[in-house]
């Protein structure tokens, strides 16, 4: 737990969110800004700045974080169309909540390259 971190307070439940999954070592909860018609990020209740923090920390948490983002994919329906899994990481990435999360798009067409 990182006191000055916006995705540790809302594993604790300290923030409150949409949240859609939660198990002993995973989260996921609604984008308060979606950029698409399904936006959910996918976070470890263990601080982790970045996902190649987590997969050198945490092999294992990696791989629940992306099984996760899979069961979300199909819980929101769109597993069969396709969708996005995106962790953006550092700044000229748009990195803001320097806590590991995986954002789960889709819903619409997504364009290739990303902006
Ligand atoms: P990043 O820009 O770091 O890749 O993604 C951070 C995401 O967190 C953004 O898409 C932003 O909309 C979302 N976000 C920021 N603050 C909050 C919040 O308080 N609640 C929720 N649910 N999402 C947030
Ligand atoms: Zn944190």
């Amino acid at each position: 737990m990182n006191s000055d971190c916006l995705f540790c307070a809302i594993a604790a439940g300290d923030i409150p969110a949409d949240i859609v999954h939660r198990d002993d070592r995973v989260i996921a909860f609604r984008d308060i800004d979606p950029k698409a018609p399904v936006h959910v990020l996918v976070v470890p209740t263990a601080h982790h700045a970045t996902a190649a923090d987590m997969g050198t920390a945490d092999p294992e948490l990696s791989g629940r974080v992306l099984a996760v983002a899979g069961e979300v994919a199909a819980a929101e329906g769109i597993a069969e169309s396709g969708y996005r899994i995106v962790a953006n990481t550092g700044d000229a990435a748009g990195q803001t909540v320097h806590h590991v999360h995986v954002h789960v798009l889709g819903g619409r067409d997504l364009t290739w390259p990303p902006g």
